[in-house]
């Protein structure tokens, strides 16, 4: 069974609308899962419609990859933890740069199309970049997986004269592609050594980003995916590929700038890498020296401050998420609300390890969404407040970014949580943030340190208000 060209062109055209509703119906919590379908249809429609076309539905082969995949995927998106999710966000965006590598050197090996003058030179350029942009996305998704997971360290690795190297890098696959360009059918051994060093460029660039900037290297090797998908439908003549792979470049793309401006960095510099490297090896704790003590305080004392209180933030952070703390936080939220208190949750665009990560476990623990602000509508009632419990977060919630310019989170807008009466931090022990800062807010005389298991706390807490 094969497709006519304008049922063909009616399918692309449907994905096409479902991936732009899609992204729209992800920019909201509410819609967000509504939107997830979409996107999923979309895929479906896409998939068939490609392999209707190409006369290969009913291909064993297919069925069979397609088959294996589904159940991979399915599995490891049931299995994942919330806290786990960059990561493989970062391996998926690997397979989407790998993808865009052999589908191009298998056009170049045997082109779909056999071309001439003009359009040849104009075929080649594109497989050439594709393969660029895909390697580089490959390895530099990889490291950025494995500084994720742990397996690679996160402190940036910084090489001498390495702004040099990556110029020189990028100048050799110029001169390269240049060269591929005379060559034609005989240039795969200069699209190989191009491949390998894109791919090493990937890993340098990643390699020398560390600390806060990761989240925005995730969703810069978000957009590099979706420009190495459009190469890759560039090469293949397919208007789908072409279309999400510019929406996913130019979405990941907006997401980067947005996340940069969050942490207050420019994008070049964060490109450029090497966040927090000049300070040393030890956690950066600014110029400016901290003076004041940790003061422990108790579930008991907690419930106290909560009751005489009037009005309550609680600020989320990677520690709830770890805990999985965010259900008693929602009965403590609910007590306290029909108590009369007005109670509500600030979010840090980049708490947690992955943009909207507060927002989806809130949205999980059915917290309504009216009482979940953003850190912009927020930031000024802070003086106003009773209350603020910090729950698991750290860099977002230090002061430092304000008031110590040689801060390695210096300019980083955060939250006012030490403007408040009183601070409740809830965290384990005396260990940094993400960033690798050391803290004034926990020594501010206003402020108290609630040691323990996120989880633990909040249920200690929830049980005494209950009773
Ligand atoms: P931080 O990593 O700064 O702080 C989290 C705090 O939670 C730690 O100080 C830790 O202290 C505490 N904690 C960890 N586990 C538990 C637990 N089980 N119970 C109680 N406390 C716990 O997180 P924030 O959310 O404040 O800030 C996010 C940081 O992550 C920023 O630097 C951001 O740039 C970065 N980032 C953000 C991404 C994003 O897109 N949102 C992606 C990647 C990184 P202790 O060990 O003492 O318990």
């Amino acid at each position: 069974m094969t497709m006519t060209t304008s049922l063909l062109t009616t399918s692309y055209l449907a994905a096409a609308v479902l991936f732009i509703l899609s992204l729209k119906g992800l920019s909201h919590p509410e819609t967000a899962r509504r939107g997830n379908q979409f996107g999923a249809l979309g895929m479906l429609i896409a998939v068939v419609a490609v392999a209707l076309h190409m006369g290969i539905l009913a291909s064993p082969t297919l069925i069979g990859v397609l088959a294996v995949a589904s159940i991979i995927g399915a599995l490891v998106a049931a299995r994942v933890a919330m806290t786990d999710m960059p990561q493989l966000v970062a391996l998926l965006h690997s397979f989407v740069g790998a993808a865009a590598v052999l589908v191009g050197l298998s056009n170049h090996m045997a082109p779909a199309v056999e071309l001439t003058g003009i359009d040849k030179t104009i075929h080649d350029v594109e497989t050439y970049l594709g393969i660029f942009i895909g390697s580089l996305t490959f390895t530099g998704s990889v490291i950025a997986w494995g500084k994720l997971q742990g397996v690679i360290r996160s402190k940036p690795l910084l090489l001498p004269a390495r702004h040099l190297l990556n110029l020189a890098m990028l100048v050799a696959c110029v001169w390269l592609g240049w060269v591929y360009l005379g060559q034609g059918h005989d240039g795969l051994q200069t699209l190989l050594i191009m491949t390998a060093i894109a791919g090493l460029i990937g890993i340098h660039l990643v390699m020398a980003i560390g600390g806060a900037d990761m989240p925005v290297v995730v969703s810069m090797l978000n957009s590099y995916s979706g420009w190495a998908a459009s190469a890759a439908g560039f090469m293949l003549s397919n208007d789908l590929l072409i279309i999400t792979g510019a929406l996913v470049g130019s979405s990941g793309a907006i997401l980067s700038y947005i996340m940069c401006r969050a942490m207050n960095r420019s994008f070049v510099s964060v490109i450029l890498g090497g966040f927090g490297a000049d300070e040393g090896a030890a956690p950066a704790a600014g110029s400016v020296a901290i003076t004041g003590d940790l003061v422990p305080t108790s579930a008991e004392e907690v419930v106290g401050l909560l009751r005489a209180a009037s009005s309550v933030i609680v600020v989320p952070g990677y520690g709830m998420a770890v805990a999985q703390a965010q259900h008693p936080v929602k009965e403590i939220v609910q007590i306290l609300r029909a108590a009369g208190k007005n109670v509500r949750f600030a979010i840090h665009p980049v708490a947690g390890r992955l943009p909207g990560h507060m927002n989806v476990l809130l949205a999980e623990a059915n917290l309504p969404y009216d009482i979940v602000l953003e850190m912009d509508e927020i930031n000024d009632d802070f003086p106003k407040t009773d209350v603020v419990l910090v729950i698991g977060a750290n860099d977002i919630v230090n002061p430092s970014a304000l008031d110590d310019p040689s801060s390695p989170i210096a300019g980083m807008p955060v939250l006012y949580a030490w403007e408040s009466a009183a601070c409740i931090v809830f965290k384990r022990g005396k260990g940094a943030g993400y960033a690798g800062v050391e803290n004034p807010l926990f020594f501010k005389p206003k402020t108290k340190m609630l040691y323990g298991d996120a989880k633990k706390s909040v249920d200690a807490i929830l049980s005494l208000l209950k009773a």
